[in-house]
């Protein structure tokens, strides 16, 4: 018996390939109870994930924070647009790298983080820039876009079924918030009139998302176009 993927050799009562892993069923040879051909114990798998990546990462966000810091500080004698960079540079750290620390790292707690960091990002941005638009632009926005990510993204981790209902539901979300946003710009800067652009990329995603449900609904259709697009 021949392991299908790497062709390697294997004793009758192999139950996968100890090399490749791939499971091995043959259906005319009866598995018995002999001795494997490669005793398991010798050869362990690479389970263990090396932890040097994130730590070349980690210096990596650590050297030009601190290049920055010190930059500014000499010549500002303070903080001033390193706080940017910095703020930057933490958002991307806690978005890409600390997920990597862990060994399943779990989207349900890390995009939330994700969010948090960037809403806490243009506060202090706001704050800086003496601006008046965190509290009544930004963090509406925010939370609105960060509502429908995890909604999402929590329910195809979950529930791992009904993804046509929950992207169609989240482009519908996604419309309402762009409308919202506008309502928002509108009230927060001076100058800016209401003039309804947003309505068209509102109609666009409620048009895409309500497509997407109809699709969940209705089954003959749906395999019409799974037929079609080959999915
Ligand atoms: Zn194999």
């Amino acid at each position: 018996m021949y392991c299908v993927k790497c062709g390697v050799k294997l004793a009758d009562t192999e139950i996968e390939c100890p090399l490749c892993g791939t499971v091995v069923y043959h259906p005319d040879i009866a598995r018995e109870k002999a001795e494997s051909l490669y005793p398991g114990k010798k050869y362990p798998r690479a389970g263990i994930t090396p932890r040097w990546p994130q730590v070349m990462f980690t210096v990596a966000f650590l050297l030009p924070l601190f290049i920055v810091l010190l930059c500014d500080i000499q010549f500002n004698l303070g903080i001033t647009w390193s706080g940017y960079v910095i703020g930057a540079l933490v958002l991307g750290y806690v978005a890409v790298v600390l997920p990597s620390w862990f060994k399943k790292p779990n989207p349900v707690v890390f995009v939330p983080c994700d969010f948090v960091v960037t809403a806490l990002y243009l506060l202090y941005i706001n704050l800086v820039t003496g601006g008046k638009w965190f509290l009544s632009f930004a963090l509406p926005v925010v939370c609105g876009v960060g509502a429908i990510v995890i909604t999402v993204v929590t329910l195809v981790y979950y529930v791992r079924r009904g993804k046509l209902f929950i992207f169609g539901g989240a482009m519908i979300a996604l419309g309402a918030v762009i409308l919202l946003m506008e309502f928002l710009m509108c009230i927060t800067f001076e100058g800016v009139k209401f003039i309804g652009w947003s309505l068209y990329p509102l109609i666009t995603l409620a048009l895409l998302g309500g497509a997407l449900i109809f699709l969940g609904i209705c089954r003959p259709a749906r395999e019409s176009m799974e037929k079609k697009f080959f999915i």
